[in-house]
């Protein structure tokens, strides 16, 4: 598929997982270039992009709009009679003094993917306008830090998991929100995947000529130059001084710098906060002046106890499992980079990024506990507060997901290149 073209024009791109270059064919829409050794998408064309982008990223606007302003759920049982809007989630953390929890809350859930629609709409905008630049370029370079931070999907699992726990002690009522939610949640994912990065910047600053001789199969650094972390660019790495992408301006290295230092500093902090947060209550219930704390794995156990197993599992996978597995899985990754063991750097890439996929499910525990607060909320009657371990756990979530974008998973694969001299 590729043509024979000279080697300065051909669009060469490092594999941001495995470092390995390859020349990328031209694409058609609905086409998506694969890195040959390890199957990262390298870039993916759609039919008229532009268009795509802005109607999916306003649409998706329009219903987060509507999410915030009607009522999102209603619970009626006896005394007990709420309604709540979206928002309400997080301001009733702020006035239970967990301003912390209360904050990511409402950035994960609705400021972050309100401000990266709007950015996207805005740079698209510029892009069908032909403006040069015009500030797309810092938009742009923000797209991939806010990418996984963005988490609707999550949220609205969290949502339905309230329900689920709900409906044996209220009647329960889903507002006009809660559609727009579950509606926005999916064209946020769909806008998501419509941003080509690697078209985008072609489209904002063009295509600077690769640098010569370079070699297809081969990794980047071992040639010398590496791929623009921001914009895909090959660039050449100096020796001496820190460089810059000839396109973006981003600082350029060879690896991520002092990886392994940071993911484990990150590891460390994650598995000293998961004592606090098993260890203190998650969620405080008052029930007709009684009290009754507990702890993620306690209310694990009340709740398959009270018939809800299917729930249970799914608190104990995202609560329990995952963060573990995440945490030993990143352990052993950071261990093998040393110590190269029996898997392959195939493997190794692959378990890096299902650890990187799974990780902000785990967020799943601290969206209930911020539903539950601001429904339940009669007093003496019944109410419900937040414990200290929501912060802890939360913060045990975003140290996690922090360590692995910390670690670099080419550092799998200079091993594996070692191993193979
Ligand atoms: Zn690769
Ligand atoms: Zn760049």
């Amino acid at each position: 598929m590729t043509t024979q073209q000279p080697t300065k024009w051909r669009r060469l791109r490092a594999c941001p997982a495995c470092d390995m270059v390859s020349a990328i064919p031209v694409l058609r829409p609905g086409q998506h270039a694969n890195c040959p050794r390890c199957g990262h998408v390298l870039a993916r064309r759609y039919l008229h992009p532009v268009q795509r982008s802005i109607a999916l990223a306003a649409s998706a606007l329009i219903t987060l709009l509507m999410a915030v302003a009607f009522p999102f759920i209603s619970v009626d049982a006896g005394g007990l009679d709420n309604q709540i809007e979206l928002p309400q989630t997080a301001s009733t953390l702020l006035q239970s003094h967990q301003p912390v929890v209360a904050f990511i809350v409402a950035c994960t859930a609705i400021v972050l993917p309100g401000l990266y629609l709007v950015g996207v709409i805005a740079m698209q905008a510029n892009v069908l306008r032909t403006v040069p630049k015009a500030y797309s370029d810092v938009i742009a370079r923000l797209f991939s830090q806010l990418h996984p931070w963005m988490m609707a999907d999550v949220f609205m699992v969290a949502a339905l998991i309230s329900l689920v726990k709900l409906t044996g002690m209220a009647d329960v009522q889903l507002g006009a929100s809660f559609w727009a939610y579950c509606v926005f949640a999916l064209l946020l994912l769909m806008t998501t995947r419509s941003v080509d990065i690697d078209w985008l910047w072609y489209r904002l600053a063009g295509e600077p000529e690769t640098p010569e001789d370079i070699r297809c199969g081969m990794n980047a650094a071992a040639q010398q130059v590496t791929g623009c972390a921001t914009c895909g660019l090959i660039n050449h790495l100096s020796a001496h001084h820190p460089s810059n992408c000839v396109r973006c301006g981003s600082v350029l290295h060879a690896r991520k710098p002092h990886s392994l230092q940071f993911t484990w500093a990150l590891l460390l902090t994650a598995m000293i906060l998961y004592i606090p947060a098993n260890a203190y209550p998650m969620m405080i219930t008052t029930s007709l002046g009684q009290s009754h704390a507990a702890t993620i794995i306690g209310g694990m156990l009340e709740l398959w106890q009270h018939g809800s197993q299917p729930i249970a599992a799914v608190i104990f996978v995202a609560s329990v499992l995952v963060p573990i597995l995440k945490m030993l899985v990143l352990i052993l990754l950071s261990w093998l980079v040393k110590h190269p063991g029996p898997l392959s750097a195939l493997q190794k890439t692959r378990l890096y990024h299902l650890t990187e996929f799974v990780g902000r499910w785990s967020m799943v525990d601290v969206f209930v506990v911020a539903i539950m607060v601001a429904l339940i909320q009669s007093g003496n009657l019944m109410s419900v507060l937040p414990g200290p371990a929501a912060l802890a756990f939360c913060a045990v979530v975003i140290t996690t997901m922090l360590a692995a974008m910390a670690f670099d998973p080419r550092l799998l694969w200079d091993t594996q290149g070692k191993q193979h001299d």
